[in-house]
């Protein structure tokens, strides 16, 4: 063993692999026994990087005192401190308190869950412990461990390697080099190498970008490469999204637009020559109505219990803002192979369908059995071939140990192949085809236009015989016809190699191929597909197939679900790559199924589609796809097949990789928005009612008609509780009968604005009606005009909230029962009305008093009048008497 500098504490680049095993006492081949995984997790922890905690509680109560509009509140105590009046000083102080304290504890949760749910698509790794492979989270590795990566696989932790193919990474995010790097398992390197020339070693968070390795882990969680420079790096909090940021402004323009009606109203009462202590108690007080408190922290709780119902459905959110994008998808661009088709296969026939044949097969493949033998993990159309096999009572080992691999040129959807190179040790089932001399062979599989150009040979029997233009173009009529019954077609080939391969390049080796066996894999639809489908037709949404498959293999499984008529074409790469931009701009219009696509088609469609206007959302799970997942407006990556390079891309993951899962999120992103509307038309009505009562009266010289604390109270139970409630609303039945929002369409689009300020004059109208009432008949009685005025206010807004379940639909249509929530929330607000009203301790401290049957009597009237204005304005709409 070399001599280590001390300056370096262990510097596995310059130990020999064996070296490297035997200092973690591990076991190269069987990985670590279970019992010592769990000790080595108590001594080294979990393989994660200690991030900054997410805010605390207290952090996020401090916050919501920042926020400007609370700042104005406490002035407004401060003021009322001032002009002597102790209880009023004390009640708003109390009430912001408790604002803040609901506001707060909302949103801490509202986080936290969103916090949790990023968790749920946190990267997993293919580890040997106890001679099983076994899929864990990457967080429970721990030094020891030998792992398996593949293309696409983020590392997971530092490894030394151990065996690598064509092994190639992507070290962008420690070294800022974005060439990716060879990587090799030989070379002993001096302990003085720099950290991006250890061309042994890998490193956590780098990227697997082409090859496959197995591999030593050395370091975990903060002692890895990146933890060092982890450990200088803080996460910030989450940005806002544009819709949190856009009512947060929003907030802020309607403070400074009451600030400065409040000011105006001071300064006409003072020049009408009034008192200056009572008119700036009505300026508070205006102020304090005006003030929409729980705007961005509601839009935050919308977001947050939205995504969570999408998690419910298996589908998580990476990036909150694309929640927002979701409502306006008008395209979404998806896979065929286990997005609408199950990515359950089987392998349905194999001509001829020998035991040689599949063990060709099976060589070629990186799929493996699970512990139990009766599943497979990895490529799901190399899982059918080797559950196939196992089947026919063919195992990896056995073979494997015959045959052991060389060397691998991995699949890449681009070249739509993959060959394995052997060499041989013992006797097996291929030894009748490869004859005596034989020392080494490779093994092709893919699909068939991309083997059989390169076959020289067909098997015949026990001879190889050359490969005749008849005979290939039988084969590939063959191919067609199982293709055109919406089978995945395999073609697989081998060639005897009579010296060593050495390091030959791929097209020395890849060529001279003898044509073995076709096998057909069937993959049915999703059951559930069709009706997704005619979901996404109904809401406006177009969906295009973007497949690598044969294009006889997409049009037969696109007309099963019904997404291509019989008469419609199926469009390929190869016919994408001969068009022009205006060509292919015309093309998308029309086509639905596009064929043999690579990656870069994707990328190339996906920005072709978005030029014309469309939100896309586009899904993709290979390493190549990244770029595609980037482009588009949502990138959709897949749970279960896809890689963690993909996941990083992306906004969303579909956990089952279900197409349903998509659909389910446009639909609950279009909800979500709804919601918004919702509790904004609904807050913002009850503020303008409380203003224009406050400055009715105030043009009108009478006294206030409501007194600071009871529009604080009015604030905070009224106003908060139902918006809450609307807020977290089911979405509504229609919301899949509409088309997409268009992106840039304000918040008050679509007559919102026109309603909120409608419903608000009425409000006020009606609030101020009962006070002048209760003033002419109760002249003496401030307190009861006051009582009057407040009552009413309240239960303007409750009758308001019901009409605010829905744009569309009115309150006698939805039903009471419709929202419970809300239901609830309203009942609570109510009740707690009749306790401000009749409960003796309370009535002082919010200056009330109890009414007789026939104040309420007026102040119901009072109340439902703008109800029962609103239902004849949409009776006479309904009549076509009115626009
Ligand atoms: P899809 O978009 O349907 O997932 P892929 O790009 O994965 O399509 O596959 C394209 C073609 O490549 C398939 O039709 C099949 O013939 C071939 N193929 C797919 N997976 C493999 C594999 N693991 N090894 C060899 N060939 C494959
Ligand atoms: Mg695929």
């Amino acid at each position: 063993m070399r001599p280590v500098p001390s300056e370096l504490p262990c510097p596995w680049h310059a130990f020999s692999v064996a070296d490297v095993a035997a200092r973690l006492s591990t076991d190269l081949r069987d990985g670590l026994p279970v019992a010592e995984v769990a000790r080595r997790r108590a001594h080294y922890g979990s393989n994660r990087l200690v991030e900054a905690r997410p805010p605390g509680f207290l952090h996020t109560l401090a916050l919501q005192f920042a926020d400007f509009m609370v700042g104005v509140l406490m002035a407004a105590a401060v003021l009322s401190l001032l002009l002597g009046e102790l209880v009023d000083f004390i009640t708003i102080i109390a009430i912001v308190m408790v604002n803040a304290l609901l506001g707060a504890v909302q949103t801490h949760r509202a986080e936290r869950s969103l916090a949790a749910l990023r968790d749920l698509a946190a990267p997993a790794a293919r580890v040997i412990r106890a001679g099983q492979l076994v899929p864990v989270g990457a967080d429970e590795l721990v030094p020891g461990d030998v792992v398996l990566l593949e293309p696409g696989d983020r590392v997971p932790a530092d490894l030394r390697l151990v065996e690598t193919w064509a092994l190639e990474a992507d070290e962008s995010p420690l070294t800022g080099e974005s060439i990716p790097v060879e990587k090799r398992a030989a070379p002993v390197l001096a302990p003085p190498t720099a950290l991006g020339d250890r061309r042994n070693l890998l490193f956590s968070s780098t990227t697997v970008v082409r090859g496959t390795c197995r591999a030593l882990v050395v370091a975990t969680g903060m002692d890895t490469e990146l933890g060092k420079v982890a450990a200088m790096l803080r996460p910030g909090p989450r940005d806002a999204t544009p819709l949190e940021g856009r009512l947060s402004e929003l907030g802020r323009v309607l403070v400074l637009i009451c600030l400065t009606v409040c000011a105006l109203v001071v300064v006409m009462g003072l020049g009408r020559g009034e008192a200056f202590a009572p008119m700036l108690l009505t300026g508070v007080s205006l102020a304090v109505a005006a003030i929409p408190e729980g705007l961005p922290a509601v839009v935050t709780i919308a977001l947050a219990t939205g995504v969570q119902r999408m998690a419910d459905r298996r589908v998580i959110i990476r990036r909150l803002p694309a929640v927002e994008t979701l409502g306006c998808t008008t395209v979404i661009c998806t896979d065929k192979t286990g997005t609408l088709t199950e990515n359950r296969m089987t392998l349905r026939e194999l001509h001829p369908g020998g035991p040689a044949e599949l063990a060709a097969g099976l060589l070629c493949c990186n799929a493996r059995l699970t512990a139990g033998g009766r599943d497979a993990r990895g490529d799901p159309t190399e899982a059918a071939l080797v559950l196939a096999a196992a089947a026919s009572g063919i195992t990896r080992e056995a073979v494997e140990a015959a045959y052991p691999r060389a060397a691998e040129i991995p699949f890449e959807p681009e070249r739509r192949r993959m060959t394995t190179l052997h060499s041989r040790r013992g006797r097996g089932v291929l030894d009748r085809l490869l004859g005596r001399d034989v020392r080494h062979f490779l093994v092709t599989k893919g699909a068939p236009d991309a083997v059989l150009p390169l076959c020289a040979a067909r098997q015949d029997g026990d001879r190889r015989v050359p490969m005749d233009p008849a005979a290939r173009a039988e084969c590939l009529r063959r191919a067609e016809d199982l293709a055109g019954r919406g089978l995945r077609v395999l073609a697989i080939a081998y060639r005897p190699l009579y010296r060593t391969p050495g390091g030959r390049p791929e097209p020395e080796l890849e060529r001279d191929l003898c044509l073995l066996a076709l096998a057909a894999i069937a993959d049915p639809p999703r059951a559930e597909v069709p009706e997704a489908l005619r979901v996404c037709r109904r809401a406006g949404v177009r969906v295009l197939m973007l497949t690598g498959d044969h294009p006889a293999t997409a049009r037969s499984i696109a007309e099963e679900l019904g997404l291509l008529e019989r008469q419609e074409a199926v469009v390929t790469g190869a016919e994408l790559e001969a068009m022009d931009d205006r060509r292919l701009a015309r093309t998308i219009r029309t086509a639905t199924v596009f064929a043999r696509v690579s990656p870069a088609d994707k990328l190339r469609l996906v920005r072709a589609v978005r030029r014309q206007g469309h939100i896309v959302a586009m899904t993709g799970d290979g390493i190549n796809d990244a770029p595609a997942l980037k482009e588009a407006d949502i990138g959709v990556a897949m749970g279960q097949t896809g890689t963690d390079v993909a996941r990083e891309a992306s906004a969303m993951v579909l956990l089952d990789d279900d197409f349903t899962g998509i659909v389910q999120a446009i639909l609950e992103g279009r909800a979500i928005y709804d919601n918004i509307r919702k509790f904004l038309r609904y807050l913002l009505a009850c503020n303008a009612g409380e203003i224009l009562v406050m400055l009715g009266a105030s043009l009108l010289h009478q006294p206030l008609p409501l007194l600071p604390v009871q529009i604080l109270w009015v604030n905070l139970v009224t106003d908060g509780l139902p918006a809450i409630a609307l807020g977290l609303g089911r979405p509504d039945p229609g919301v899949a009968d509409r088309p997409p929002r268009p992106p840039g369409e304000s918040i008050f689009a679509r007559r919102l604005g026109v309603k909120i300020a409608g419903r608000g004059m009425l409000i006020g109208l009606g609030s101020l009606a009962a006070f002048l009432y209760g003033r002419h008949a109760f002249p003496a009685d401030l307190t009861l005009a006051r009582t009057m005025c407040f009552a009413t206010l309240v239960l303007a807004q409750l009758l308001h909230a019901f009409d605010c379940r829905s744009e569309h639909r009115s309150l006698v249509e939805t039903g009471l029962l419709a929202n419970l929530p809300l239901l609830a929330a309203v009942s609570c607000s109510a009740l707690m009305l009749l306790a401000v009203i009749y409960l003796p301790a309370l009535q002082p401290v919010f200056r009330t008093m109890p009414l007789g049957l026939g104040e309420w009597a007026a102040v119901l009237a009072a109340a439902a009048s703008s109800q029962v204005l609103v239902g004849i304005r949409r009776l006479l709409r309904h009549q076509g008497w009115l626009r």
